[in-house]
């Protein structure tokens, strides 16, 4: 018999009763813009930030309208200026280029190892064509932080960190977020929380926050929040920061709250997810698993493999006798950009130079989509779906 798998990839969980009653007052006492409160009130934006800055140890934390909102304001705080060029991640998605090209800034591509992380040698040779890295996780796939950051710190480059996939993760006994100057987070509905659309930023370093604060238009009402450095912190960037609107609501915010506390229940279900769908696809002939480095706390909301030098049309066959049962595959190596997926020859706004072994890695590296709706016995299914798969056209290949 012929297993065919029948969920959806893109069905969420419910947003949880505690955070339908919190979104339910915020709805009937109607102060839904962040800074409307009454004057003893604290609002659940403000609260947000602070619960989520407590969390990962951050001393502040702003929130905002959208992870990529988050990832330009981070740029404009650290002082990225229009013409800058800013070092990024060539294996991406395109809100990353897109933060960079919002600042007027010009990114610098650095290629993507096998293991689907940042090419530490790649970005050693081009650390001093740049001042600033944006750093995406992409994939919740975690490089060597600690010769990462060991290279920028010598080099004088500033690290920001885009943890849209890496909400909840760890490099050893560091959240992803804590290693650079800035970590931005995205709360849209295909990430690790859920409030539709939203986004993080955290930082130790109070003059980046207050510009942050300011540029995400706190007009001048910055005493109002929990996780923003000290009044003084603003004294002359008050007068000097454009505010660029991007502030989160109180409706998100009431939403956001309860899933932020659930996170690390969240992360222990996605990743027995992933161990089963891992399980169930190594040793597959045709078909490499990607290693998980020891240090790695990752979060397996999406599960990745190589088909090394399969023939494109093979890649291609093998993605539609998946969906042809159901598995949806995404693959980064198509020549043109599909849903959410692009690459960075699709992205003719940013020049980049030909990659060959950026090219190489993408051409076989196919993407899966986690979801928490996906039951274990799931997992289990769509690996056997895709190994037997896998196996008839290796076969003919
Ligand atoms: C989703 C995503 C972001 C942020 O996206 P928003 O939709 O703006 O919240 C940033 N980086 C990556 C890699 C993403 O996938």
């Amino acid at each position: 018999m012929t297993e065919v798998f029948t969920g959806s990839f893109t069905q969420q969980e419910p947003i949880a009763q505690a955070g339908i009653d919190a979104a339910m007052r915020v709805l009937q006492h109607g102060r839904l813009h962040r800074y409307n409160t009454l004057p003893d009130e604290l609002s659940e934006t403000a609260l947000l930030e602070q619960e989520f800055a407590a969390q990962i140890g951050a001393r502040y934390c702003l929130a905002v309208a959208s992870g990529g909102y988050a990832m330009a304001t981070a740029l404009r705080a650290v002082g990225v200026k229009p013409g800058d060029r800013v070092l990024t991640n060539v294996f991406t998605l395109a809100p990353v280029p897109g933060a960079v090209a919002a600042v007027g800034a010009v990114p610098v591509f650095v290629g993507v190892t096998d293991q689907l992380v940042i090419d530490l040698d790649d970005l050693a040779d081009k650390l001093p064509q740049a001042r600033v890295l944006l750093l995406s996780h992409m994939r919740g796939h975690l490089c060597d932080m600690e010769r990462l950051m060991a290279l920028c710190d010598a080099a004088g480059v500033t690290v920001i960190e885009d943890c849209a996939h890496t909400m909840g993760a760890f490099w050893a006994d560091v959240p992803s977020g804590r290693f650079g100057a800035v970590g931005c987070f995205s709360c849209q509905t295909y990430k690790h929380v859920n409030s539709g659309e939203g986004g993080l930023l955290v930082t130790d370093d109070p003059q980046i926050a207050a510009r942050a604060v300011i540029y995400s238009g706190s007009y001048m009402l910055y005493e109002r929040h929990l996780a923003a450095p000290p009044p003084d912190a603003f004294a002359q960037i008050k007068y000097e920061t454009p505010n660029i609107s991007g502030r989160m609501d109180n409706l998100r915010a009431a939403i956001l709250r309860p899933q932020i506390a659930q996170l690390p229940t969240q992360v222990a279900r996605w990743n027995a997810r992933y161990e089963t769908l891992e399980q169930g696809l190594r040793g597959t002939p045709g078909l490499r698993v990607i290693e998980r480095p020891d240090a790695e706390r990752k979060v397996g909301s999406s599960i990745q493999f190589l088909l090394p030098d399969w023939p494109t049309g093979a890649v291609q066959d093998l993605v539609a006798r998946c969906a042809a049962r159901g598995v949806e595959l995404k693959w980064f190596g198509a020549p043109e950009p599909a849903g959410f997926t692009s690459r960075y020859d699709s992205w003719r706004y940013a020049p980049s130079e030909a990659m060959p072994a950026t090219d190489a890695v993408l051409a076989g590296l196919v993407d899966m989509r986690v979801p928490l709706t996906f039951s274990t016995e799931d997992c289990a299914l769509i690996a056997r779906i895709i190994r037997s798969e896998v196996g008839a056209v290796y076969q003919q290949a």
